[in-house]
Formats: C-alpha cells, structure tokens, sequence
C-alpha cells in the first residue's frame, strides 16, 4: 500500500492542537486536551469504516470485520509539557494504515502508557492484567486526584473495560520515535527493535537519629543521611562490576528529614531504578542491593529498610515480525536500518506478554524527547510510516494459526 504523505501529516498537526504547548504538547492522561483527541481518533477510525470506541480506561479502539488481525497502535497522552510526536506518530501511523486497508488491522490507542495514574493502564487493562481494586488505588501523580474521579470527569466512568480476544489477533505492532540517539548517529533512518528493556525500582529508607549537628560526636552519631550516600556509593561501585553493556541504573530522588544544614538526618529515603533487557542481570543488580543493605545493617549505626516499587519484565520482540519489518525497510531505504534495543518502555511491553509483537522506531533530532523541542524530520516521518505499512501487509501475510474463520 501507499501511505499518502500529505494526511499522514495533516493528522499529526491536527492532533498537535490538542493541547499544544510551545512546539510540543500538555495533554495528561484524561485531562480535557487529551479526551478531545481520544474523541477525534474514534470518529476519524469510524471514518474509515472501523467499528470505534472509547472503553472504560479510556484506551480508544477501531474494530474491523471479519477474523483474525494484526492490531496496531501506540499511545495519545503525552507528559507533562512534552513533545508532539511521543505516542501521536504511532497512532498517526496506525490510522493511516487503517484508512488504506481497514480490512487488515485493529487500531488502538492506549491510555495512561505515560503514567499519570498508574502504570501501563490502558494496555494492562485490555491484557486482562489491570484489576478494579488497583483502579481503586490510583492517583494522579502530581495532583493526587484518585482515578476514579478522573474516569468520572471524563465521562468514561459508566463503560465497560475492553479486554483482549485471544483468538482475534495475529499479533502486535506499534511504530514509535527513538527517543535516544543511536539511529541519528549510525545515519540510520529506520530502527527495528529487538528487545525492551525491564525496569525494577525500590525505595530505600535509613532510619538514623535526629540530633544536633554540632554537639552529637561523631561516635555517637546515627546520620541517615550519611549511611544512605555510603550506601548509594557502594552501589553505583558495585553495579558497574555486575552490569552488562546497557544495564542504567539512577538514583533519581534522594530525601532527607528534616533536611536542615545544622541537624543530623533521622531519616533519608532514596528511590532507585535500574534498566536492563536481560532478567539475569536485573537478578544481579537486585542480589546485589539485597547484600548491600544487609550489609549497612549488620555493621552501620541506622537502620536501612528496602521496598520494591515495581518490576517490569524485559520484552523480546518477535523474530518473523521483526524479519517483516527488516524486509520492508529493505526495500525501500537500503542499508539505512538497522536493529537496536529499546532502553523506554512501550506499551509493546504489554502486548508482548500475550501477543507476539513488534516495534518500529524513527530518529529522534538530537535524541530529545520529553521535552517540547522532540522532534523528527519530516522525511523521516513519512518514510517511517512507509515501511511500517508495508511491514504490516507483510505481517498480515504471514501463517495466522489463530484464524478463527
Ligand atoms: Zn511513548
């Protein structure tokens, strides 16, 4: 199929309005801007002759007739006063593809997969993997404004949940922006994703005593905050000797209390996650910050507490569809693709837990994203689309076991 350039375009910028900020957009999960969008997308899928809507998390979804089908899509909200293109270029994309062949396709647009509320809401809810009670639990991360009251804001509150049909999908596949440099620096123009990265974080708490700075000795001291920097350094020394080659790990948030130049801290709490795509070496890093705070216990003055926040599987894309994607991006740019891990997460993540799945990314300009100046050119933009159309007539070629017709 041919991708027409001109409203491939036209529906990007058309869904830059919702909630354009500077060059990027502001378009939080179920925020005004944001269930707009979800809005138009459905009338733009049922358009095209789709069977749309908007379900009880707000994930948008166009249905095709007939059996079985690829399902394709990404995600519409963005985070706070972010870029346009994170998210939007894959639901571009999709609604393009479906307004060529409606008959191959399923779209979807996910909600929440930036996590104002939770964590991969949308897609975890249709995986059948998100419960009432957890919804129950959530609230906006900078407001605290529980879910529910979100849901109920957005009118979405009365609907049902859409969960996955097994025997319906062949698999899934979404086209996304770098957001890192690798493609740009290789002069490469299309990416095909290998594998996701997994993403464990914890919280770690130092209870010390709180006491005067200058008249508590230095024997007799119990400094939370001291232990916690110790502990953090032991860490980064330990971690460089167990990690692999893309193991990441941050310590993105350090706290302590009270936090005043002249009293010792009776508390520090220090957040840590770390990325890898391989589960033995996030088992390592995980081993090692377990010894680490035995450790600090067995022989520091304060008391140190870990808690696990949340760990997220690495994803392994599928191999036949990546070979789609490769012979696709084959011919049309020659030699300009190449094959890189993720080091965000995707929804793909998700459907890749009960789907075989895939992942087509375009350069980011400088490797910004999150930010209002992410960008991709526009040859890049159409190109990407291009293959990531003829990669699904490939796909959809392939043996579909599943086909229940
Ligand atoms: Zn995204």
């Amino acid at each position: 199929m041919q991708i027409d350039a001109g409203r491939l375009l036209d529906s990007l910028e058309h869904l830059r309005t919702f909630g354009a900020y500077k060059t990027g957009v502001h378009r939080p999960t179920y925020s005004a801007p944001d269930i707009a969008a979800r809005r138009w997308l459905a009338d733009s899928l049922a358009d095209v002759g789709l069977n749309a809507q908007v379900d009880g998390i707000g994930n948008v979804f166009g249905e095709s007739t007939g059996g079985s089908k690829l399902l394709i899509g990404s995600h519409l909200e963005s985070l706070n006063h972010a870029g346009w293109l994170d998210g939007a270029l894959g639901v571009a994309y999709a609604l393009e593809v479906a307004t060529l062949r409606p008959d191959l396709v399923d779209v979807a647009a996910w909600a929440d997969e930036e996590g104002h509320y939770g964590s991969f809401l949308g897609s975890r809810s249709f995986v059948g993997a998100l419960t009432e009670q957890e919804i129950d639990n959530c609230r906006n991360r900078y407001d605290e404004l529980p879910l529910r009251d979100a849901l109920r804001r957005a009118d979405l509150h009365t609907r049902s949940r859409k969960v996955m049909d097994p025997t319906r999908y062949s698999g899934y596949f979404e086209a996304h922006i770098e957001q890192g440099i690798e493609l740009e620096q290789a002069g490469k123009r299309v990416g095909i994703v290998t594998r996701l990265v997994g993403v464990w974080q914890y919280r770690i708490t130092v209870t010390g005593e709180q006491n005067h700075a200058g008249t508590t000795s230095m024997a007799r001291r119990k400094d939370a905050g001291a232990t916690a920097i110790r502990l953090a350094a032991a860490l980064d020394d330990t971690f460089r000797a167990v990690a692999a080659l893309h193991t990441v790990w941050t310590f993105g948030s350090v706290h302590f209390d009270p936090g005043q130049l002249s009293v010792i801290p009776g508390r520090a709490v220090l957040c840590l996650q770390f990325r890898d795509s391989a589960t033995a070496v996030l088992d390592r890093l995980e081993q090692s910050l377990v010894r680490a705070v035995h450790r600090e216990n067995e022989t520091g003055p304060c008391r140190v507490q870990m808690e696990t926040l949340s760990k997220s599987m690495p994803a392994l894309m599928h191999p036949e569809l990546q070979a789609c994607i490769q012979r696709a991006a084959a011919a049309r740019v020659p030699g300009q693709f190449c094959h890189l891990p993720s080091g965000a997460q995707h929804d793909a993540q998700i459907l890749a837990t009960v789907l075989p799945s895939a992942m087509l990314f375009v350069p980011s300009i400088g490797g910004i994203s999150h930010h209002w100046h992410e960008n991709t050119s526009e040859q890049d933009i159409v190109l990407g689309c291009q293959v990531y159309a003829d990669a699904v007539e490939l796909m959809s070629g392939l043996d579909q076991p599943k086909d229940t017709k």
